[in-house]
């Protein structure tokens, strides 16, 4: 019997993880939509990547920041899903879209926390809400968090406090979804070297060193570290999986 290819969408998946978890997706063989707030040409390589794998990809704009272009976002969605994937809905939504802000919380302005709460709370939120629409039953939402919501590290008052909260909403989605058979869980990368905060934990060799310090296995992680635990919780292995917290540092700050 034909068994209907499932189809991810993850947000901010130009660069980074969020690149590396589409490739690890494809490779479960699944079709994957990916977003890019501004880098196009990198998003269309990555789609190249995933059709060279077999599978069908397609790219798309998405700035999570803008709740207000939400709709007209899932309306090209929609368009995306009728004609590139022969279908209507799609089953796995990753929040991972994001940046980061360093600064205390002496420091941190009013400016720089909402954006924080926009990307990485306000947006996710309510694209989930909005997306659950064109989402089947026994799918599932993989919201990315952080280390960071776990232990305290400082300069990340403001992002590692919208991740706790997006590990919070994370538990009610599970709870309230569960009557669809849809999952949701968190993925906590630890320091990865990507783009992300200027690229520090990668260029800064002093930072790279302290951080390789305090993390049970002696590095810092790469984000091949990353994808394929995401790729994971699209599978029917992970079936069972729903509202958990999986931490995937290298055993940071025990
Ligand atoms: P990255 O290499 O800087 O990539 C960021 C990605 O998000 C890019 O695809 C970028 O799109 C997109 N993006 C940025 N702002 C956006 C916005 N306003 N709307 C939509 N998309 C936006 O960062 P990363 O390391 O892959 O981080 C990905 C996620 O992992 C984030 O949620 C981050 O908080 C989390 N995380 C990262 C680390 C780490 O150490 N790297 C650790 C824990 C958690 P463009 O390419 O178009 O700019």
């Amino acid at each position: 019997m034909a068994v209907n290819t499932k189809i991810a969408l993850v947000t901010g998946s130009s660069r980074g993880l969020g690149k590396n978890m589409a490739i690890a997706i494809a490779k479960k063989g699944i079709d994957v939509i990916i977003t890019y707030n501004s880098k196009k040409e990198e998003a269309d390589e990555v789609v190249k990547e995933i059709e060279n794998l077999g599978q069908k990809a397609a790219s798309l704009q998405l700035n999570v920041a803008e709740s207000n272009t939400f709709d007209s976002f899932l309306e090209n969605i929609s368009l995306t899903l009728k004609n590139t994937f022969k279908t209507d809905k799609f089953d796995f939504l990753v929040n991972n879209a994001g940046i980061g802000i360093h600064n205390s919380f002496v420091g941190t302005t009013e400016a720089e926390f909402d954006q924080l709460t926009n990307i990485h709370f306000k947006g996710p939120f309510f694209l989930t809400q909005k997306a659950l629409s064109i989402m089947n039953d026994g799918g599932g939402i993989i919201n990315i968090s952080s280390g960071l919501a776990r232990f305290s590290f400082p300069g990340y008052a403001a992002y590692a406090s919208m991740k706790g909260a997006i590990e919070t909403l994370t538990k009610y989605q599970a709870k309230e979804l569960g009557e669809r058979q849809i999952r949701a869980n968190v993925v906590a990368p630890g320091a990865i070297e990507t783009d992300f905060g200027g690229g520090a934990v990668r260029d800064n060799e002093e930072l790279n060193k302290t951080i390789a310090g305090v993390t049970a296995l002696g590095r810092v992680g790469l984000p091949d570290d990353i994808g394929g635990v995401v790729a994971f919780l699209c599978t029917e292995d992970a079936r069972w999986v729903n509202a958990q917290r999986i931490e995937v540092s290298g055993g940071m700050y025990l």
